[in-house]
């Protein structure tokens, strides 16, 4: 099921996000908890501020081998894809 969550642009791509899409099942993100980018599939983790930050590599580290699998696979998976919206030409073209 979609949540709709603050809108917030993704740090790289500047993606404007509105919802997200759980894949555990729960509820609306939190604080601490990890997200991809739809648009460039750079991994993130929702702040306290109702945003989100770029992983970071110690935080990735600190995740199960499964879950840092799902994450590669589906940042691949959304990086094959390329972008759905086109981003500033600032950023590199796939
Ligand atoms: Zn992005």
């Amino acid at each position: 099921m979609t949540i709709r969550v603050p809108e917030s642009n993704c740090p790289v791509c500047s993606y404007r996000m509105r919802c997200s899409l759980p894949i555990d099942g729960g509820g609306a993100p939190r604080p601490g908890d990890i997200s991809i980018c739809g648009n460039c599939g750079v991994q993130l983790l929702f702040n306290d501020d109702r945003g989100m930050d770029l992983l970071s590599n110690e935080t990735k580290k600190s995740l199960d081998a499964e879950t840092r699998q799902t994450l590669n696979d589906a940042t691949k998976i959304i990086m094959e894809r390329g972008y759905i919206v086109p981003v500033s030409s600032k950023f590199p073209q796939r």
